[in-house]
């Protein structure tokens, strides 16, 4: 169909993470931001999930842009996997594009992209879109929303914001160029839903000092800062608070090295002469006059905090009279490895300041008042939650339909595949393109396939039986099979396992027909099935069964 204009999320809609979205009209598409997501805790081998990008191969050729609304992974962390893909120019802000060369140099990828950098208010066209950045506040620098003219009218896409009037670092959010946009007409605001259940105004980052004033004076010994190496507003506020109490401060952590490094040569940190020091000059200074800011607020088994607490870390251990603080909030799913880490730290003597205690955490995200503040200045057509879990699009709906007064079929909830059509008058979901995830193994950048997964669950689930079948040429068994069970439930010698499985490979042998018996790959088959089979029924177990055969 024509002259209508098509978003179709890839990602981020009813899940935490992998936010991304394809934005079409006839034959050109932009994408909004490729971000990965994060595998629950039992994850097999995955260390991140990514969209499933193959429903684009459809339209390789009316791609013309990838859009950053900003630089958390969840918005960016794809985008190596998405340009192998499809090699079109990236368009982001200065620290963004800081943030994606550290990820593309890690690929090999630098020399073939084409990154261009904008300012707030920049105004780009690509084809029938016209795209305008508008600066919003959010836990990271340099974020946008934007503002994307189309045939049909003007989208608002928010990306991550929350209503900022004294953001630590860089201007407020631009709430003036939001209200030009409500003036002069707005079809629809994709809006984050990720505090949207949360009542009142999200705090400004800069809530967080008195707080941390509080703990610096009051902490005799080493203070150890963990945060999310991306709040750039939170590491600025560190940084600050240890100059003011004269402490030097000690950066540990891969990620948290390499953003203060980005942010600092990019100037978004303002880091005074000397105030860093490495983690061989704090063996010769007093326990008062260090801090480590530190990764792992997660409880991340790798990171530094928690090698810091099981004495893991080479050079540096959590000891009794420090003070620990977790300046971050848990992202859901992690309570359990935070929890285990929080003892380790208890265990060694030290104390630690939890965000439940002190206010030493504020969200990047918009709370309802701050939904409100931007729903109120974009006054759209439509409201389309995206950037959250179905509680919390439906949460931003409610609000919206109850306290902004918009109508029941002006608000739009999606889902991830969804084909929402927008033709200036009307807005409906018409067709659902089917969008998977991609797992990847980080180790080596590489997808894992499905099936991979599948069968490593199976292993872990059910065990694995390998066997060693030989045969002479007319198909008997010359020996009984040796057989080696691993984690498989009712399959030892006291069950005479091996009896009933010796039994049933010489049944198959027999009833096998002569060119089942000549194929080794059609005889393993073969015997699998059988095996599968027996153990199914007995045990109910279901595990990998790898027959090798050997021909005498
Ligand atoms: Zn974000």
């Amino acid at each position: 169909m024509s002259n209508v204009l098509e978003i179709i999320p890839l990602g981020g809609i009813g899940e935490f993470g992998m936010n991304c979205m394809a934005v079409r009209y006839e034959d050109e598409m932009i994408i909004l931001d490729a971000g990965m997501g994060f595998p629950e805790e039992t994850s097999f081998g995955v260390d991140v999930s990514i969209p499933n990008f193959d429903f684009l191969e459809e339209y390789r050729e009316n791609i013309t842009a990838v859009i950053l609304t900003h630089g958390h992974e969840d918005h960016l962390g794809a985008l190596p996997y998405l340009l192998k893909k499809f090699n079109v120019p990236v368009y982001c802000s200065h620290f963004t594009a800081g943030l994606a060369e550290s990820k593309l140099d890690e690929h090999d990828l630098l020399d073939d992209i084409l990154l261009h950098r904008v300012e707030p208010r920049d105004q780009i066209q690509l084809g029938v879109f016209s795209i305008e950045f508008i600066r919003v506040s959010h836990s990271l620098v340099d974020c946008f929303s934007l503002a994307i003219g189309t045939p049909v009218g003007t989208i608002i896409h928010t990306g991550d914001y929350k209503v900022d009037e004294t953001p630590v670092i860089g201007e407020p959010i631009d709430l003036r160029s939001f209200r030009r946009y409500g003036q002069e007409g707005v079809l629809a605001l994709l809006s984050d839903s990720t505090n949207a259940t949360v009542p009142g105004r999200t705090p400004s980052e800069r809530a967080v000092i008195p707080a941390f004033e509080e703990i610096f004076a009051e902490a005799g010994g080493r203070i150890i800062v963990a945060a999310f190496a991306s709040s750039i507003h939170r590491l600025q506020i560190v940084l600050d608070v240890a100059q003011q109490f004269n402490r030097k401060v000690c950066v540990l952590g891969r990620s948290m090295q390499k953003n203060v490094e980005i942010a600092d040569r990019l100037g978004y940190l303002d880091i005074p002469d000397g105030l860093l020091v490495s983690l061989n000059d704090t063996k010769q200074m007093r326990d008062q006059d260090v801090v480590y800011l530190v990764t792992g607020s997660q409880g991340e088994s790798r990171a530094a905090l928690s090698q810091m607490a099981t004495q893991m870390y080479k050079g540096v251990t959590i000891e009794e009279g420090d003070t620990v603080v977790l300046s971050a909030r848990i992202i859901p799913g992690n309570e359990r490895t935070i929890s285990r880490m929080i003892g380790f730290i208890y265990k060694r003597g030290a104390n630690i300041i939890e965000e439940k205690r002190r206010l030493i955490h504020v969200s990047g995200h918009a709370s309802q008042e701050d939904i409100r503040i931007m729903t109120e200045a974009v006054r759209p057509k439509f409201v389309v939650p995206i950037h959250g879990e179905y509680r919390m699009l439906f949460r931003h709906k409610e609000f919206v339909k109850n306290h902004l007064g918009y109508a029941e079929e002006n608000i739009i909830l999606i889902e991830n595949g969804d084909v929402l059509e927008l033709d200036g008058e009307r807005a409906a979901v018409v067709n659902k393109k089917e969008i998977g995830r991609t797992f990847i193994d980080e180790s080596g950048f590489e997808e894992i396939k499905r099936d991979t997964v599948r069968e490593r669950r199976q292993l872990a689930n059910d065990g694995m039986i390998a066997m060693v079948i030989t045969i002479n040429d007319t198909g008997e068994l010359q020996s009984p099979p040796e057989i080696v069970a691993r984690g498989v439930k009712s399959c030892g010698p006291e069950n005479g396992f091996a009896e009933a499985a010796h039994r049933i490979i010489t049944s198959a042998l027999t009833w096998a027909s002569r060119d089942t018996l000549s194929d080794d790959s059609l005889l393993k088959e073969h015997i699998r099935v059988e095996l599968k089979r027996y153990i199914q029924k007995r045990t109910g177990g279901r595990p990998v069964i790898t027959p090798v055969i050997i021909r005498v």
